[in-house]
């Protein structure tokens, strides 16, 4: 008999809501092109622009001011871009500055050259060192043109959750320009792009419970743009040439419009979970290392570590038992690599971690699955040091 399967793997990807589908098939059946000027084609401008409204309200944003990607991905290679407009004019960034946590995405550093790109690193707990951002952009030639600098707000890994506001006045105070991957912050934490500070946030859909292969770029303004990633026909004001993918960003509007309501309800449910699954971790092997689990963290996710138990391993046993949760993060093709993330924080990275990351859906029974799970991996892992 198959083992019934249990989803906790929330950061990799969230399961398409009903709303977001239902949106989608609706877009699905329409004929026109959003840039036609007939009446099917205004019928679908009308669904792109009903999302661009929804989007922008996630994150107290103008709905002027998203420009709709394919991925959270590809807006991370639009805004990384040394050259920047303003009207006519051109503004260039001769440095990145990105955390050392960021996601490959960000960390890969777009259309910045490697040499243009200093890492900053963090604290042992996970969070950006401040100070070492601030004595970075004071060192920063300005000859070089402005700083940018790129800063998540919540790890995907560790869910541990970054000081924007902080990060914000210390690249305003050096006359730099920020920006804030809120990928795994969209829909679990109240986001406001002007109260965070940040000049542009990346967001994808499918985090949120939209589909894969849509994603945004917010700006706070628009007098400062980064030059077009992707370019050809006018479409997205000229930021991103290309006919819309009308379906996925009406399911993208419908799961950021039904994530903007009951934000706190959502997360007294995923914490109250995470809780539960931490502490009978603990209590079944307490020498269970958890990370960041003293400071502060989005509340539905989970990074821990087994001695004696690779992540690899680790990853597989849950499976095989139906437990769907991952080594590290899971977004390059399958992949367990060590964790940058941990790297960064001077935790021994070499044995990996693994990740619980759950959602609304999730529920007390699921967890008890994982629990049980644990505890039967728990009991054949080999003594420390000897790592399976
Ligand atoms: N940023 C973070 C923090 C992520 O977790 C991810 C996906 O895992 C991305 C960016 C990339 O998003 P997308 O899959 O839309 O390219």
């Amino acid at each position: 008999m198959a083992v019934e399967r249990i989803y906790l793997d929330w950061n990799a990807t969230a399961p398409l809501m009903g709303a977001a589908r239902d949106a989608m098939v609706e877009a699905l059946a329409m004929p026109g092109n959003p840039s036609s000027v007939h009446a099917e084609g205004r019928a679908a401008r009308a669904l792109i622009e009903k999302a661009r409204r929804e989007v922008a309200s996630l994150v107290g944003a103008e709905a002027s001011h998203v420009t709709f990607t394919a991925s959270a991905t590809e807006a991370a290679n639009q805004v990384l871009s040394p050259v920047y407009r303003m009207g006519k004019s051109r503004v260039s960034l001769g440095r990145l500055y990105v955390s050392a946590i960021e996601h490959p995405a960000v960390r890969a550093g777009g259309r910045f050259a490697a040499h243009q790109i200093t890492e900053i690193p963090v604290t042992r707990l996970g969070v950006l060192d401040l100070d070492a951002l601030s004595a970075l952009l004071a060192a920063h030639d300005p000859a070089d043109g402005l700083p940018l600098v790129a800063v998540m707000i919540v790890n995907n890994e560790t869910g541990i959750v970054q000081p924007i506001r902080d990060v914000s006045a210390i690249v305003k105070k050096f006359g730099g320009l920020l920006v804030v991957d809120a990928v795994q912050a969209a829909g679990r934490l109240p986001i406001a792009i002007a109260d965070l500070g940040a000049d542009f946030l990346i967001l994808s859909a499918h985090k949120l419970g939209g589909p894969k292969g849509v994603g945004a770029l917010v700006s706070r303004g628009e007098t400062l743009m980064p030059e077009p990633l992707v370019r050809g026909g006018g479409q997205e004001k000229g930021h991103r040439a290309g006919t819309e993918n009308l379906a996925a960003i009406a399911g993208f509007g419908a799961a950021a419009r039904e994530m903007a309501a009951g934000l706190v309800e959502r997360n007294a449910h995923v914490s109250a979970l995470r809780d539960r699954a931490e502490q009978a971790m603990l209590s079944v092997a307490p020498d269970t290392m958890i990370y960041g689990r003293g400071g502060t963290r989005v509340g539905n996710t989970s990074f821990f570590h087994l001695p004696g138990l690779k992540a690899e391993t680790g990853q597989i046993a849950f499976d095989l038992e139906g437990v769907a949760l991952s080594a590290g993060a899971a977004c390059s093709s399958g992949k367990v690599g060590a964790s940058h993330v941990l790297t960064a924080m001077g935790e021994d990275a070499a044995t990996g971690a693994l990740r619980l990351s759950i959602g609304p859906t999730t529920t007390e029974a699921d967890i008890d699955r994982f629990v049980a799970t644990f505890e039967k991996i728990a009991a054949r892992r080999k003594p420390a040091g000897q790592a399976a």
